[in-house]
């Protein structure tokens, strides 16, 4: 019987964020597939676990990925961590995952550090809907694509960057959003240099173009706001049923016209139409 991937979430900045199932998990695995084995092991350490690991990453998920998915078919249990946060989103933990739904292999996500909810939540944006858009490309044509299949976005967008290109992709997302769209910049998350930046597009590329940005972030981006209904004009309105019924048309007739028209409810022009007739 073919054993089981647990997908561990390990801290992304805080020790204390390691739950007790998460180490509980580490030490009861068979082996821990991890990003960087280096990383792991000062985790593995400070929590005094001791296991044996092997390597997945972003360029060996094919030979890694046969060597973890042999073992788990031969009944041996894995836990797969990445460098900070949880596994398989924005890294190479993705297709493991898919590796093992192609091979009838259980998978069971833990629940735990992610740099993209801890983001959302303490945002101040709205977060009933959300859209999570990663890393944007590197490539200039597919970085701009992607931001114009945003333009009409409405949701709350939220962005992983390096800081190195953060400066960069700010300028982008002012460019496509408008200078003024909010944004809260969410710096070195439960870390001891934690900062959460609420302003706007403009305001921030202002910023990071004095002063070089430091330390990881997340963008999370106001989606655009819904277009304003526009309020019907009733003196128009009203003007034209008062044309109308000079070329001979009688008021109900008029008001049907006229609302059907405009998309006014009839009985509301009807009652105005005879107001005015009042005065
Ligand atoms: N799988 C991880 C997760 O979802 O938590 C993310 C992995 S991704 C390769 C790394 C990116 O996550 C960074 O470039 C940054 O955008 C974000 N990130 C990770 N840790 C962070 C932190 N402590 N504060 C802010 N952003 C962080």
């Amino acid at each position: 019987m073919p054993g089981t991937l647990y997908l561990v979430p390990t801290p992304i900045g805080n020790l204390s964020d390691l739950s007790p199932r998460a180490v509980e998990t580490l030490s009861q695995a068979d082996f821990i597939a991890a990003e960087d084995t280096r990383v792991t092991l000062k985790l593995l350490n400070h929590f005094t676990i001791k296991k044996p690991m092997v390597a997945y990453y972003r360029h060996n998920t094919a030979a890694g990925g046969q060597t973890i998915l042999k073992r788990l078919l031969d009944g041996e249990t894995c836990a797969l961590v990445s460098d900070a946060g949880t596994p398989a989103v924005s890294d190479p933990g993705e297709e493991m995952v898919r590796l093992c739904v192609d091979h009838g292999v259980e998978v069971i996500a833990l629940p735990g550090p992610c740099a993209l909810t801890t983001a959302l939540s303490v945002s101040g944006l709205p977060t009933g809907r959300f859209t999570f858009e990663g890393f944007l490309a590197m490539n200039k044509k597919n970085r701009r694509d992607h931001l114009n299949s945003l333009k009409n976005e409405a949701r709350t967008m939220i962005f992983y960057e390096a800081p190195h290109k953060l400066l960069t992709t700010l300028e982008d997302l002012a460019a496509v959003f408008g200078p003024d769209r909010s944004v809260a910049l969410c710096r070195e998350l439960t870390k001891l240099h934690e900062e959460v930046v609420r302003t706007t597009l403009g305001a921030a590329a202002a910023r990071y173009a004095q002063q070089p940005p430091k330390g990881e972030f997340v963008l999370v981006v106001a989606g655009t706001e819904p277009a304003k209904e526009e309020e019907p004009d009733l003196d128009a309105a009203l003007a034209q049923v008062a044309a109308l019924r000079r070329e001979g048309a009688p008021l109900k007739e008029a008001v049907r016209q006229v609302s059907d028209a405009l998309g006014l409810k009839r009985n509301l022009l009807y009652a105005m139409a005879l107001e005015a007739d009042k005065q």
